[in-house]
């Protein structure tokens, strides 16, 4: 299916529209032409339309919760009002589901449970667990161990919310037991066991792109053709809007009221990672969330980015990894796998698109 993507970039001379050529239809626009043309405005003024239709008003559903220590966002056309509370609560419930198996921060959590055996011996696992540790490996073969879950294992010293920071020596010992391959996968015997025993893993770089996945399979096997579902900076969005494509803005990572670009897209999932989500500044430097595992440092290749692709737990898991290959190794990874683009807003503040989102931006 060909996605639509307009995105409103700071670079691009002026409004174009090409064809499909992979995945997207882009439409593209400098943000200034863009604001100065009024389209916004226009484009805001027919989601209002949308919103105030009779039709419309009477099958659009749409909550908010806090699930995973972030905004869960979902929104959905239903022909028929009957049974559309109950398939809201389906899909909060199941994101908290998933939050309950995968925090590291709830004890009895089947990562937590994980966590603090599987450095001693073999630990039977889900197989939803299996899955995820599966796709995660793929994700770290693919970026070269720029995603890697073990990152934790340095991670778990760092508190964003006290701004600590592990000494040097502590991270010297723990960036010893970050390597993927140290979880060791028995995928006959659902077993898992970690390879070193100072392994630590967090699947905070995947697990919600799965769980807007799971919530979006759930509206989809309920026969929902027009949905949206975020959780943070992961987002995924079935059909259009009304007509009119989704809209989803890119963060300006230095100034928080502004957007850098707004894409307005259809059946496609989109995945932020930017270092102005979690973080604290010391000695004027900035300690982030996302870690590079060669250091167990935050990484400083990126400001943010963006990764358009067909399903959130890819895309969230490559955002990640984008961002710590930073642009150039970054980009030549995106540009490698069909169907997946990206827009990376650099140490410099620059945006940077992939190869069929920069044949637009020129
Ligand atoms: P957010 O969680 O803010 O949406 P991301 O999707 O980029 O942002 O995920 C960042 C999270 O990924 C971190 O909070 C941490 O849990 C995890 N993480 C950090 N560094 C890495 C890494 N190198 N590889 C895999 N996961 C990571
Ligand atoms: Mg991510």
């Amino acid at each position: 299916m060909c996605a639509k993507a307009a995105v409103a970039s700071r670079s691009a001379a002026s409004l174009q529209s090409v064809r499909c050529s992979r995945k997207y239809r882009v439409h593209h626009t400098r943000i200034g032409a863009f604001k100065r043309s009024g389209r916004p405005l226009k484009a805001l003024f027919s989601i209002v339309l949308v919103l105030l239709s009779p039709g419309a008003l009477a099958g659009w559903q749409e909550q908010t919760e806090a699930i995973m220590g972030t905004r869960v966002h979902v929104e959905f056309f239903a022909d028929s009002q009957s049974g559309t509370d109950v398939l809201m609560s389906e899909v909060m419930r199941e994101m908290h589901r998933i939050d309950h198996a995968f925090s590291p921060y709830k004890p009895d959590s089947e990562l937590s449970q994980l966590n603090s055996r599987a450095g001693k011996d073999w630990v039977v696992v889900s197989d939803e667990m299996m899955d995820l540790l599966t796709k995660a490996h793929q994700i770290a073969e693919l970026s070269e161990g720029a995603f890697d879950v073990t990152y934790a294992s340095v991670g778990r010293y760092y508190d964003y919310r006290e701004g600590k920071v592990p000494d040097a020596e502590t991270i010297q010992a723990a960036v010893q037991a970050i390597d993927y391959r140290y979880v060791e996968r028995d995928r006959r015997g659902s077993r898992v066991k970690y390879g070193h025993p100072w392994v630590y893993i967090d699947l905070g770089g995947i697990a919600k792109g799965h769980a807007v996945d799971r919530a979006i399979d759930i509206l989809v096997r309920a026969g929902i053709t027009q949905a949206s579902v975020s959780a943070g900076g992961d987002s995924r969005i079935v059909g259009d809007r009304g007509g009119e494509p989704w809209t989803v803005g890119i963060q300006h990572p230095r100034k928080t009221e502004e957007v850098s670009a707004l894409l307005p897209l259809t059946d496609t999932a989109v995945s932020t990672s930017g270092d102005y989500e979690r973080y604290f500044e010391k000695d004027g430097v900035r300690y982030h969330h996302i870690l590079d595992p060669n250091t167990g440092k935050s990484a400083r290749g990126s400001w943010s980015v963006t990764v358009l692709g067909p399903d959130a737990t890819f895309t969230d898991a490559l955002s990640t990894s984008v961002f710590v290959l930073g642009s150039t190794k970054g980009l030549e990874l995106i540009n490698r796998l069909p169907g997946v683009d990206a827009i990376i807003i650099d140490p410099y503040g620059q945006l940077l698109f992939s190869d069929d989102l920069t044949d637009i931006a020129n």
